[in-house]
């Protein structure tokens, strides 16, 4: 094995940060002050990148892309500046340069420490899209609410399905939370009662931020689907299970999911996850035509789900890995297109709940404690079927590598009470 790539940044070193060299994943930070901008993620410190690029530092096609509230901007270069712009900080973030190491005022300008820096969401996004995308999520689910025989409906096998989400309640993680309002309908009862939700979940998934837009009416094949990939943030997707389950049938989820989606605020990007590229999961059914895939478009990214009520420890809930998901994103892609549907810069397109077959490997607490009629235990010796006001549920995901990791860093929420 031969030893990572270093980084005079020395946090960035110890194989145990989520922000090595081999990442420098790109967000949105502020400090005291001043306005929001582009930043990368260095170990323990956030990289000014208006900084650099005033001081000439990047490439002059990104010139003025970084002084900016989102990274659309920057995005939208296209490809060719992408990879020049990270090629470019590998260089000055390297132990071996001075460029930037040697120019102590520079330096410091254009380094600040994570703990000062406010986090934002880091791209402005035109639309959401939720896929459902995990067969043991599906599977789990449909056994409990519809058949344990046949849980799984026809078009699973055929369809990456989805449905069009609501772009203007994503938050950057932190952000907190109401419990929402909704119409509950009760076994018993004749008609819904309105009432706080009592069933508030949280569902693990990784999303995908388009990069490169397409056309109307044109489709994106699955070969070309990974070209318009720009990165991956984690995302939750909070479900109010009591609500969905009246209101779902026939259109699919609303209210039990627009009242929030929390994501992570450090985007991840294609080029940096390259290595963690693995084969594609079996499938069986032989997809249509328009869904076959060529090249490798799982990932191995290792997840991990915690809950802290207030005051007490968090407790770790859930491990799994995405790289088991049925459905690629290259095919949800294509999926999503095929109709002629276009995409745009920022549009955020998530996985569905990334679940295995054990409970603690469930990326919902619908999973976990079956509906709620099997608690989960925490540190503290408290029980939950579902979340409770004062609840922060933390997920987190890495890749692993040879003495390092690629990391997400968190996204984080607690849940408030009900209005
Ligand atoms: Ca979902």
């Amino acid at each position: 094995m031969t030893a990572p790539k270093t980084s005079w940044v020395e946090s960035a070193n110890d194989g145990q940060t989520h922000f090595p060299l081999q990442n420098l994943p790109y967000g949105i930070f502020s400090t005291a002050g001043g306005a929001p901008r582009v930043g990368v993620a260095i170990g323990n410190q956030v990289l000014d990148l208006a900084a650099l690029d005033d001081a000439g530092l990047l490439p002059a096609a990104a010139k003025g892309a970084f002084n900016a509230p989102s990274l659309n901007r920057f995005i939208a270069l296209g490809k060719p500046v992408w990879t020049d712009t990270r090629a470019r900080l590998t260089a000055l973030l390297s132990a071996d340069d001075s460029q930037l190491s040697g120019n102590a005022a520079l330096r410091d300008r254009a380094l600040v420490p994570m703990s000062a820096a406010t986090l934002h969401l880091p791209v402005e996004i035109p639309g959401y899209t939720d896929f459902y995308s995990s067969r043991e999520h599906a599977t789990n689910v449909g056994r409990m609410f519809r058949d344990p025989d046949n849980a799984l409906l026809p078009n699973w096998l055929e369809i990456p399905i989805g449905y069009n989400g609501r772009a203007s309640s994503v938050v950057v993680s932190g952000t907190a939370l109401h419990r929402p309002n909704g119409q509950i309908k009760l076994p018993n009862e004749a008609r819904p009662i309105f009432s706080p939700c009592r069933k508030l979940d949280y569902e693990l998934e990784m999303a995908f931020i388009v990069g490169k837009p397409s056309n109307l009416g044109e489709p994106v094949s699955t070969a070309a689907a990974p070209a318009h990939m720009f990165g991956l943030v984690i995302l939750n997707d909070w479900s109010a299970r009591d609500i969905q389950q009246w209101e779902y049938v026939p259109l699919g989820p609303f209210n039990s999911k627009t009242f929030g989606t929390s994501i992570s605020p450090w985007v991840v990007t294609m080029d940096a996850l390259e290595p963690f590229r693995r084969d594609n999961p079996a499938q069986s059914p032989e997809p249509l035509p328009y869904l076959q895939q060529q090249g490798r478009n799982a990932y191995d990214i290792d997840l991990e789900v915690a809950l802290q009520p207030a005051g007490a420890a968090a407790s770790t809930v859930c491990r799994t890995n995405f790289k088991a998901m049925y459905w690629t994103m290259a095919q949800q892609l294509a999926h999503h297109t095929v109709s002629g549907c276009n995409v745009r810069i920022g549009d955020l397109m998530g996985s569905g709940t990334i679940s295995g077959t054990t409970a603690d490997s469930c990326g919902s607490l619908l999973e976990t404690t079956r509906n709620g009629a099997e608690p989960v235990t925490l540190s503290d010796g408290a029980r939950r079927g579902f979340l409770e006001d004062g609840d922060t549920v933390i997920m987190t995901g890495w890749c692993q590598g040879e003495g390092y990791r690629v990391g997400f860093g968190e996204v984080t929420g607690k849940i408030l009470p009900a209005r």
